[in-house]
């Protein structure tokens, strides 16, 4: 009964922590002494506490419990939502040497309204997205490692498409976040349907706009460019390191070079740096950590193989702007 307070009690303060530190995951690592937790705050790992070993098994009880998982499965991956304080958190387990590891996710919410121009994108790119979105057909790629931010700036442009009358449908693996007038289909690992027989059904009913979460494989890059090439827009994502690099991909794919030059819009690629706190300026506050407080992303947007602006000059122009700092930008790009 102490061992369920107890955890019931650190659960709820450490909930509470990530919360009002703005933490997109909190981390649970398992060692053979001693429970790791760290918040992941603006990109960055930052060591939060460590916990007994044996106070851990009532703290994965609670979280899972929290999430309706099955307490009494350890020896499989599980993965879970609960809602705190109206902040939705994924929490997803995995066994490991030393116990069950835990990600506890806190999924993004709107703060304010989610539009083009908060992006972080120069004024021409910002132009230039507007314009291939108001194509009405062909394709917009949108590229960069994982964690850069190209979920939100697909939630921007689906945002801006569903100001017009449209059908909008999008494939995810998982959604992160539900949009007003927006079909939304997660992907799930234990549907029987593939990936692509989704994607062949979505596109059976007639959508204006298809977003596809990620292209994955070579099937999936055909379809795209087959719907794209027939009438629809159609929104995706790629890792890769630059536009260009994109491009390549797509061809490795199989996707035929006169086909891109066809159907494909634009690619943008991007990343986020942290921002200067405009509290302390960079010197560091009660209300930042380390002098920074947010992120923005920095694009590169390539349209026709003309020349563009990269996005190391992207990333030195939010220096000039006094937005970020030039080691940010280093330590970024
Ligand atoms: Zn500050």
């Amino acid at each position: 009964m102490q061992d369920l307070s107890f955890a019931v009690r650190y659960v709820s303060e450490l909930l509470n922590t990530a919360i009002s530190q703005r933490a997109s995951d909190i981390h649970f690592d398992p060692f053979a002494q001693f429970i790791r937790i760290s918040l992941r705050i603006d990109g960055l790992l930052h060591r939060h506490d460590e916990l007994a070993c044996n106070a851990y098994g009532s703290v994965i009880a609670r979280l899972k419990t929290l999430s309706s998982l099955d307490i009494a499965q350890q020896r499989l991956p599980q993965d879970g939502r609960f809602e705190w304080q109206k902040q939705h958190f994924r929490l997803h387990t995995c066994p490991c040497l030393h116990g069950e590891k835990m990600v506890a996710r806190l999924l993004p919410t709107l703060k304010q309204q989610l539009t083009l121009d908060t992006l972080g994108l120069l004024p021409a790119q910002l132009n230039m997205l507007q314009k291939s979105l108001s194509k009405g057909s062909g394709l917009i790629m949108v590229t960069g490692p994982t964690g850069s931010g190209k979920t939100m700036s697909l939630y921007a442009c689906l945002q801006f498409l569903a100001q017009q009358a449209l059908q909008i449908v999008t494939l995810e693996d998982p959604v992160e976040m539900a949009l007003e007038g927006i079909s939304q289909i997660p992907v799930r690992k234990d549907y029987s349907l593939s990936y692509t027989d989704l994607l062949k059904a979505v596109l059976r009913q007639d959508p204006d706009i298809i977003m596809i979460g990620e292209i994955r494989d070579s099937e999936t890059a055909q379809i795209a460019i087959r719907a794209a090439l027939t009438g629809h827009l159609v929104l995706s994502t790629l890792h890769t390191s630059d536009a260009f690099s994109c491009v390549q991909r797509l061809e490795q794919m199989g996707v035929p070079k006169y086909h891109l030059d066809d159907c494909l819009n634009l690619v943008l690629a991007q990343r986020l740096v942290r921002c200067l706190c405009k509290q302390c300026e960079g010197s560091g506050c009660d209300y930042c950590r380390a002098g920074f407080h947010g992120r923005i992303g920095v694009f590169e947007c390539l349209q026709n193989d003309e020349d563009f602006t990269k996005l190391h000059a992207a990333g030195i122009e939010k220096v000039r702007q006094g937005i970020t700092t030039e080691q940010e930008i280093q330590r970024v790009l």
